[in-house]
């Protein structure tokens, strides 16, 4: 038996679950899981947000373990390594997706805390490929936030080709935004946080801001027109998309991680005269998250964290719906 934490209806506590894993695939692997971070997808999942949740459900995509069996056809982990499980737990493999390494875009992916039970739990069972082998450095105790947040707000600066020389904006300083803002530091970048919370203000400085914009200042925006290459939103909210496309310079590009409910939209005329781009980025396939992985230890990137036992969950989870998370929680496995 695996245990876990599940919700039996949306918006509702989470409550101790058991469940008989099925058996293991030839190429899967199983985890013991020692950490889980609380992703504020898991709190759209729980809330049904996006309409796909499934009751029972147990949330948690940021998972980190130890593997405790291996499939016999499993070459890429093995018993005893430390591995950590992001957003994705599958996909088909052949796909044009799969096989240029974008697992993220196949449209038969299997998602860990949708597609099965995720990692608010003792135990999980996974597709191997989709564990991916923590580097030599890694801070255990802090990790997991960096298997769906890091890769995030990592991903992008690839995607969107950002270089060092450009000005990068992050709107919002939550779980994926103080990520956002360690990368961009170490990008290159000059870093500019925006955000409705001014007590983040030195702590964003100390993620390596350079600016610091307080978003609910009348007039904060309309002061920083046509400044920026590349602003980066990783909010869950509905804010006002226009004085950030205005605040993008010709060329520049709005790029969205956090799922806004009603999305984001740019009034045409500043688009077209500026050729300016919104666009979107979707987590990111095993050899990123490999890549963010190593470039993360490499640069002494590590989330800010909380850590709750998980056994306190519920409080936990209100803590991250009141906007206190600093700026990650962790879930320390107490079975
Ligand atoms: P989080 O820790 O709750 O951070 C979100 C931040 O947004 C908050 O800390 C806050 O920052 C700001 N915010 C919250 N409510 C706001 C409001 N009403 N108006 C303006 N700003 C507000 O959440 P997270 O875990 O970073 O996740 C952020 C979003 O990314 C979620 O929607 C999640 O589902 C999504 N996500 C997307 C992907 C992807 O692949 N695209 C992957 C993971 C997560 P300030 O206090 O600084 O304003
Ligand atoms: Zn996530």
């Amino acid at each position: 038996m695996f245990h876990a934490y599940a919700a039996t209806e949306a918006k509702g506590q989470l409550k101790p679950f058991e469940y008989e894993p099925n058996a293991l695939g030839e190429e899967q692997v199983e985890v013991k899981i020692s950490h889980c971070g609380i992703c504020h997808s898991d709190v759209h999942l729980l809330d049904n947000d996006w309409g796909i949740t499934k009751y029972p459900m147990v949330p948690g995509h940021e998972v980190l373990g130890t593997v405790t069996k291996a499939g016999s056809r499993v070459k890429n982990v093995r018993e005893g390594q430390l591995v950590g499980i992001g957003w994705q737990s599958g996909s088909c493999g052949h796909c044009e997706w799969c096989r240029q390494a974008l697992e993220n875009l196949c449209p038969q992916m299997l998602s860990t805390c949708v597609s099965g039970f995720g990692g608010y739990a003792d135990h999980i069972r996974v597709d191997a490929r989709f564990a991916v082998g923590m580097p030599a450095g890694t801070d255990v105790e802090s990790a997991a936030p960096l298997l769906c947040g890091g890769v995030t707000v990592y991903s992008p600066f690839r995607l969107y080709d950002i270089r060092p020389y450009m000005k990068v904006g992050v709107i919002g300083v939550g779980g994926l935004g103080h990520l956002a803002i360690k990368y961009a530091k170490a990008w290159g970048c000059e870093v500019t946080a925006f955000s409705t919370s001014p007590d983040k203000a030195a702590e964003a400085a100390e993620f390596g801001a350079h600016h610091f914009v307080n978003t609910k200042e009348p007039g904060a925006l309309a002061k920083l027109e046509k400044r920026f290459d590349f602003i980066l939103s990783t909010v869950s909210a509905d804010v006002g998309w226009d004085p950030f496309v205005a605040a993008l310079r010709p060329r520049g590009q709005l790029v969205v991680v956090g799922v806004a409910p009603k999305g984001v939209t740019g009034q045409s005329l500043p688009m077209i005269l500026g050729e300016r781009v919104i666009g979107g980025s979707w987590i990111g396939s095993p050899l990123v998250i490999e890549e963010m992985l190593e470039f993360s230890v490499r640069h002494g990137i590590n989330p800010m964290i909380e850590t709750f036992p998980m056994s306190k969950v519920n409080d936990a989870i209100d803590h991250l719906r009141a906007n206190k998370a600093r700026y990650r929680i962790v879930l320390k496995a107490d079975f």
